[in-house]
């Protein structure tokens, strides 16, 4: 480094503004200004998919960084570079384009060359990076789609000087994806098929999986909330990687994201009908009447309004909700929900919405502006997860007065304090409302809970005010990541062999 600027590359499979399925974009999306800031130059790299606007993004295809071909198999794919500069930053965002693996594709497919698509985007960053002499530090890898890069580093570049001193650094930010395929993969991938064997390092159960090869070759590991951190070193929590993972507990630490309030902020969001702050309130109350009257529910002040925005999958406790959606209809409340993913939870909340319009609004598919809607016009969120690496949607809904309910695991439990509890502490910082049991009765529970205390305005303003003083900004977990990158760094001085 001599006291220059720490080389970051940073690679994902999604980045705001340019791709995002989920809480991966928002944190790529945010990560290069604060690391800018620690005194840091940040190459990012996702893949370009074709459906990000090149006019919009401002995106050039880059002619000097010609002719990269990329083996698959026996197959070769051709790479071109386009670039772009992340919108309030210096950093430099490098879109890989490939027609076969990107072009009429959004970001993750269920296409059999899924495993395809990654490997090529994989091995395009590293020989880009070489091709373009720009030599990292550290290349900051995310999730199983870029989960082969610590792993070529250590084969395929081993005695490449220009890659003698870069350090690896992985982010689970969710285990539960570990990127599995059929073990022709790893021909496919270009590696070693002699090291396919059961326990082997290409072997998980049966298959192969990037996520499994990225906890075992990077030089740090770390994950996105502190609970998380150990929750993964646990069977019900590990998916299957527990026990690797806990060969590599030294290098395991946990990160809470933090959230772009630039984006995320009631004070300044320009999807919302009217802003908002602590001291200026009555913005709230005119988003709930906007979100109502959208949702085609009666406008009322007084009725709780709870939103949820989720991916629909199992991992989100829809069959928790499923389950209690008599009681809910029974009570005085509104529910609004946004999201998209399995068929069995679109089909039950599409039949809900058409069964009770007067309660239930429900928005099957992806819709920013609605996501932000639903923060800013409802009066509880709902995350009743059962397990949640990070968690963004809570965190922002404390900025917008909306007060989550939440399970306790993963962020939601280092994020949310439960309202009873700190009553009873004496402490009444509680900004929201916990369960710990993942079973109906107790989410139940919680939900009465939050509208019982709603009707108490003295006691629910506290719980708003609490939730919209608190700072989940990045700044406290910027350095944290610092520090991991010196020690990956550390790590490099020690010769990479192959395991
Ligand atoms: P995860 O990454 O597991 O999906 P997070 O809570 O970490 O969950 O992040 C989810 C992010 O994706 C939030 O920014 C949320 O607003 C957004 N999101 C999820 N589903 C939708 C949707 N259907 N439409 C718009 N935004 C969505």
């Amino acid at each position: 480094m001599n006291g220059s600027k720490l080389k970051v590359a940073l690679v994902s499979s999604e980045a705001v503004p340019y791709a995002k399925a989920g809480g991966l974009g928002d944190v790529i999306g945010a990560l290069p200004k604060v690391l800018e800031a620690h005194d840091c130059e940040v190459m990012l790299f996702i893949p370009k998919y074709s459906a990000i606007p090149e006019d919009a993004h401002k995106i050039k295809i880059n002619w000097r960084v010609d002719d990269i071909s990329i083996p698959v198999g026996e197959k070769n794919f051709e790479v071109h570079l386009y670039q772009t500069t992340l919108p309030g930053t210096n950093t430099k965002v490098n879109l890989v384009y490939c027609a076969h693996a990107f072009d009429n594709r959004w970001i993750y497919t269920n296409d059999a060359d899924e495993n395809q698509r990654f490997i090529i985007f994989n091995r395009a960053v590293l020989k880009i990076l070489k091709k373009m002499k720009w030599k990292p530090d550290v290349i900051h890898v995310n999730d199983w789609p870029t989960g082969l890069i610590p792993l070529y580093l250590k084969t395929f570049y081993k005695d490449d000087p220009f890659f003698a001193e870069t350090g690896t650094v992985f982010t689970i930010h969710n285990i539960g994806y570990p990127g599995k395929f059929l073990p022709e993969t790893i021909y496919l991938a270009g590696l070693d098929q002699t090291k396919f064997f059961p326990g082997g390092p290409y072997e998980f159960w049966g298959m192969f999986s990037f996520m499994k090869t990225a906890l075992l070759y990077s030089d740090m590991i770390t994950t996105v909330s502190e609970t998380y951190a150990e929750e993964i070193l646990t069977p019900d929590y590990g998916a299957g990687l527990d026990g690797i993972l806990n060969t590599r507990k030294e290098d395991l630490i946990g990160i809470l994201n933090g959230v772009d309030y630039e984006i995320w902020s009631p004070e300044q969001d320009a999807y919302i009908a009217a802003t908002y702050s602590l001291k200026r309130f009555s913005g709230k109350a005119k988003n709930k009447a906007y979100l109502q009257e959208r949702a085609f529910l009666a406008i009322r002040p007084e009725v709780p309004l709870i939103g949820m925005i989720s991916r629909m999958v199992d991992q989100k406790g829809f069959d928790l909700i499923a389950a209690i959606v008599p009681q809910l209809l029974e009570m005085d409340i509104q529910i609004v929900i946004l999201g998209s993913g399995l068929p069995k939870y679109e089909n039950l909340f599409r039949t809900l919405t058409q069964d009770n319009p007067d309660k239930v609004y429900v928005h099957v598919g992806y819709d920013n502006q609605l996501s932000h809607e639903i923060e800013a016009g409802s009066d509880m969120f709902l995350m009743p997860s059962l397990y949640e690496p990070c968690g963004l949607n809570q965190i922002y809904s404390l900025k917008y007065g909306t007060v989550p309910i939440v399970r306790k695991t993963g962020g939601l439990a280092d994020t949310i304090i439960d309202w009873g509890a700190s009553l009873l502490s004496g402490k009444k910082n509680g900004n929201g409302f916990v369960f710990t049991n993942p079973k109906p009765e107790a989410l139940l529970d919680a939900i009465h809970r939050a509208v019982m205390v709603y009707s108490n305005k003295k006691e629910w303003t506290q719980i708003v005010k609490n939730g919209m003083k608190a700072d989940f900004s990045w700044e406290r977990s910027a350095s944290k990541y610092i520090e991991v990158y010196e020690k990956a760094i550390a790590k490099r001085k020690i010769p990479k062999t192959e395991t």
